[in-house]
């Protein structure tokens, strides 16, 4: 899977390169638009090398540097809309933070932090202009905290909904190849939740918007 992910992008950027270096370069045609094309497949080689690092290390069975330690939810929901509200914002969409009370976890900020702006990158990247996006954190049955995150976007093909948490998957690759995903995103929420001794679920209706809950046990 990885070798076949990496092979389109790096086809793509030695291909233009070679064009460019027969002649295109002269073509003022063409020459700008190769470049983009060159720099938006290394952009996607990046990010689907940052995502493999941060899964083999979640893979990789190393003890963590520290302890894990006690979490407010609200503190990192607070980063992690921070980092995707620029580009929610250029997307005319609005990010809400509804119910959002004082819980607990315990783990690692970062991951937690990184899960959650995998899941609002998604909500943000698969909504439609003037869509919004609602981040939620309540205290569940059995000592439990929800941290849920929704929006009203393009929804999820009932057929792909028992697969966008696998590795490279994207749902119907025609509608998500222009967002640019690895297909890595999803994966990486699980491996953290469960991590964390949580569980992480989907709910999608195609055109409906999805919906997408963690649950972690309160500390
Ligand atoms: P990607 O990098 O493509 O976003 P993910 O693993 O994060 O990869 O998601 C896998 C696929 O699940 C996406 O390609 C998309 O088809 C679908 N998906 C994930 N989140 C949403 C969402 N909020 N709305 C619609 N589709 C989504």
């Amino acid at each position: 899977d990885v070798s076949h992910e990496l092979r389109t992008p790096l086809a793509a950027i030695r291909g233009y390169a070679e064009t460019l270096l027969d002649g295109a370069l002269e073509d003022q045609d063409n020459n700008r638009k190769f470049l983009e094309i060159i720099l938006s497949h290394a952009i996607r080689l990046n990010n689907i090398a940052s995502d493999l690092l941060v899964l083999s290390e979640l893979d990789s069975d190393a003890p963590p540097l520290a302890p894990p330690e006690r979490i407010r939810v609200i503190d990192v929901i607070d980063s992690a809309v921070h980092t995707v509200e620029g580009g929610a914002a250029l997307r005319g969409i609005r990010l809400k933070r509804e119910q959002c009370q004082d819980c607990s976890v315990m783990g690692y900020r970062f991951r937690l932090e990184q899960a959650l702006v995998n899941l609002l990158d998604n909500a943000v990247k698969f909504n439609r202009p003037d869509g919004e996006v609602n981040i939620e954190c309540i205290p569940a049955s059995d000592a439990r905290v929800q941290i849920s995150v929704s929006d009203t976007g393009i929804g999820i093909p009932s057929e792909d909904m028992k697969r966008i948490f696998e590795r490279f998957y994207r749902a119907d690759k025609a509608r998500s190849r222009p967002a640019g995903g690895t297909g890595l995103g999803l994966p990486i929420v699980k491996e953290v939740v469960e991590r964390m001794g949580g569980t992480v679920s989907a709910e999608s209706q195609l055109g409906g918007g999805s919906k997408f809950t963690i649950v972690l046990k309160e500390a």
